[in-house]
């Protein structure tokens, strides 16, 4: 009872202290804040002259009939609007600390280069929970320590009745003291400290780090993993380095030593990684490796509040190492020391939506800004840091070696499609491949980039293809619930008992999918354990982490999957890799296909393998001749990013270009296609550095009942290009755009 009633007295003094009033006009000055709205602008405020605000805080301002939240981003001594206009700030959050100046410079970077709003990518970098108006409550055990404003307070002109937030500040007067401490105090002290917060007497600090850590170092490093280590830890001030290491050589062991070397200095290391990847798997190994070492994750997978949580931690100090998505490039981490960017040519590095960002590319510049190392690691480079490596941008790491003896890269055969008869998809030497690794007990991998049972569905006699009224694209048949789906757009029907058409009862799935391969596996191998791993069976929670211990445990023979399969996992009791129809990847429009398809052949082949047995790929090809495939016979992704190389450097594409696309998408037919000629006008009105191509239907032309088309933009600089979209940007803004929606991407990686 008592409790509650002091609990209540302390909000109302709480109200008192930040309800800000204008009793002293003389007194005021402007602050500029970013708040999350699609204007270019930061947005003036007021703020009354005794409030205590650091740049980079969160304030709740007004915005037209709402309250909202936005960043304190810069200082100024008059407004240029008129005095009238001014509203004023309502409430300064001091419930977290301020985001470091470095962040903030940071995310102005962003918003210049992508040429999105200021006020959106600040605002997007921020956990949810740290966008809402109310302050958050912090579980973690923070270090408090006296403001600027607290160092100047006398504790004597307190009322007498707030013992106990006089008593936190004394203790503060001798040194930061941990929040669990200091709520121990008294039963208010919860109450209390979240006063002095909100008054701005006291602030969230970092607590005194150890730089003594226990690390659990398994292996003793291969001479190429030491000199790796050694030639990162060596680097003062900024360097990047791409760590081109083959599937098995040990990269993940080279993060380990960097970390221990930079916990060692007392930093904070941020380990990206692909979103596919970040599991509690990861998780819990770098655990294991460093017991007692504070460890976080940052992914869009987690509660709001955890994320919260984390990020807080990251952003005090506490949390010494960070394992992220892309979005975790954002995070405040007052003592980072090296980044670690894993898989880095992995396309979920850049963001498709909203702010369209490339994870990797921004933690170069972040690095940059800071003075630190960043190393990018890859069996398979992007053909943007691989030519950055070649002309000596970056500096090239290699591990040439897998780093378990005897562990060797599996042999890679090419089957001929063309002068095999196929049973469901599948050729005699692969499903003869499969019956070895069953009477051995070893386990076999069927790779197919399509889920689903076939990819459409015909009817034989007057050739009806089932195909998305709202889209062009087709409907994939999914025989286990019997619909057809739009992987597109979503929607979903039952499958017909006759063609629409016609009439007609024949009708016949077209080309293989997951399932009907899993189909037919079972019809092959009735007594074979089968598994299919895409994005189907793994929808519900858990599904995928209990399907990885089965293939651990051994209680699966066959593997069926998706690209989820292809990364990162290590399963050393698979030896045999099928792929089926990758030839789509070999002569696609999309320019960037065929690096794709030899990086993800690569990636599913060094699942084959890993630990004492030798591994074995089998690839189903219309094309065996083609360079791709004499490439990855070799394990020789040198040689095939030369022929790329070369192929990009003739055609006039990145690495070689820099790129921008304006995409545009209406609800009428001819809408987006209208406005893109307009700003292709204006484009070639402007008569600048860089090359215009011409308006294009998307390769989707048709999403949802939306038509999409594009438009190109390309120059051999970056910095012309840059100078182009500074002026082209405010033309495209003013131009009249009720009925459509438009962005623009910066180095796009989809078209
Ligand atoms: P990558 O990420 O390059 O594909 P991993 O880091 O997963 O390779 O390493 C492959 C395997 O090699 C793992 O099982 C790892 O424990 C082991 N390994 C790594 N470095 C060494 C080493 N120096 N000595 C022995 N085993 C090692
Ligand atoms: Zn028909
Ligand atoms: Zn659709």
């Amino acid at each position: 009872m008592c409790i509650r009633e002091n609990t209540y007295i302390a909000q109302c003094d709480w109200l008192n202290f930040v309800e800000i009033t204008r009793e002293n006009p003389h007194n005021m000055s402007i602050i500029r804040i970013a708040l999350d709205v699609p204007l270019s602008t930061l947005f003036d405020y007021e703020l009354s002259g005794g409030t205590p605000l650091e740049i980079g805080q969160r304030v709740v301002v007004p915005f037209g009939k709402k309250e909202v939240v936005g960043i304190a981003m810069e200082r100024m001594e008059q407004s240029d609007l008129e005095v009238s206009r001014i509203k004023s700030v309502l409430r300064v959050l001091n419930d977290v600390p301020p985001l470091p100046m470095e962040l903030l410079t940071l995310l102005r970077f962003c918003s210049d280069y992508y040429h999105y709003p200021i006020g959106m990518t600040a605002l997007s970098a921020l956990p949810t929970r740290l966008r809402a108006v109310e302050p958050i409550a912090m579980k973690q055990a923070l270090f408090y320590t006296l403001s600027e404003a607290g160092k100047t307070l006398d504790i004597a002109d307190l009322p007498k009745r707030r013992i106990v937030q006089q008593r936190i500040l004394q203790a503060l007067q001798q040194a930061p003291v941990s929040g669990e401490q200091l709520r121990s105090l008294s039963s208010t002290s919860p109450a209390a400290l979240k006063a002095l917060l909100e008054a701005g007497w006291i602030a969230a600090c970092a607590p005194s780090s150890s730089t003594s850590h226990i690390f659990n170092n398994a292996h003793a490093l291969t001479d190429e993993q030491q000199h790796a280590v050694d030639a990162v830890v060596r680097q003062t001030g900024y360097g990047c380095f791409l760590l081109h290491g083959i599937t098995g050589s040990g990269k993940t062991e080279v993060y380990v030593h960097l970390m221990d070397a930079m916990l060692t200095r007392g930093g904070q290391v941020l380990l990206l990684v692909p979103e596919i990847n970040l599991t509690p798997q990861l998780e819990n190994y770098f655990r294991s490796r460093f017991p007692d070492v504070e460890l976080v994750s940052l992914h869009s997978g987690l509660a709001e509040g955890e994320r919260a949580q984390n990020w807080l931690k990251a952003q005090s100090g506490a949390a010494r190492i960070v394992l992220g998505t892309r979005l975790s490039i954002f995070t405040p981490l007052p003592k980072l020391s090296l980044i670690l960017v894993d898989e880095e040519h992995d396309a979920s590095f850049k963001q498709q939506d909203g702010l369209r960002y490339s994870a990797r590319d921004v933690a170069i510049f972040r690095a940059n800004q800071r003075g630190i190392p960043i190393v990018l690691g890859s069996a398979t480079p992007s053909l943007e840091s691989w030519h950055n490596a070649q002309s000596g941008r970056y500096i090239l790491l290699k591990l040439t070696q897998r780093a378990v003896q005897p562990a060797t890269l599996p042999t890679v055969r090419c089957l001929d499609v063309g002068q095999l008869p196929l049973q469901e998809g599948l050729s005699e030497p692969l499903l003869t491949a499969i019956g070895v690794r069953l009477r051995r007990k070893e386990q076999s991998l069927i790779f197919i980039n399509r889920r689903g049972y076939a990819p459409v569905l015909m009817c034989t006699a007057c050739g009806w293809l089932s195909e998305c009224k709202h889209c062009a694209g087709k409907l994939v048949l999914h025989l286990k619930d019997r619909t057809l789906r739009c992987h597109h757009c979503g929607a979903q029907q039952r499958v017909p008992k006759a063609c629409p058409t016609c009439g007609d009862v024949d009708l016949k799935p077209v080309g293989m999918g997951t399932q009907r391969i899993e189909d037919a596996l079972r019809a092959h191998f009735p007594d074979a354990r089968i598994l299919r791993v895409d994005r189907d069976s793994t929808r519900n929670k858990g599904a995928w982490d209990a399907m990885r211990k089965l293939i651990h445990d051994g209680e699966v023979d066959i593997l069926i999957g998706t690209q989820m399969l292809a990364k990162g996992h290590d399963f050393p009791n698979l030896t045999l890799v099928g792929v089926l129809n990758p030839d789509g990847g070999l002569y696609s429009a999309d320019f960037r296909a065929s690096e794709k398809l030899f990086a993800q052949l690569t990636q599913v082949g060094g699942r084959a393998g890993r630990a004492d047995k030798v591994g074995e790929v089998i690839v189903q090809t219309a094309f065996p001749t083609h360079p791709l495939f004499h490439a990855l016979r070799a394990h020789d992704y040198a040689a095939w990013a030369q022929i790329l190389l070369e192929e990009r450097r003739s055609a006039g594409f990145p690495p070689f270009m820099f790129q921008v696309l304006l995409s545009a998408e209406g609800k009428q037919e001819g809408e987006a296609m209208a406005f893109l000629k307009r700003a292709r006008a204006a484009a070639v009105e402007l008569n600048m550095q860089v090359e215009v191509y011409g308006v294009l239907p998307a390769a989707m032309p048709k999403r949802a009942n939306h038509y999409r088309a594009q438009l190109l933009v390309q120059s051999d600089k970056r910095k012309s290009l840059q100078d182009f979209l500074r002026r082209w940007k405010p033309q495209l803004d003013a131009m009249p755009t009720q009925r459509i929606r438009w962005s623009l991407d910066i180095d796009p990686m989809e078209f």
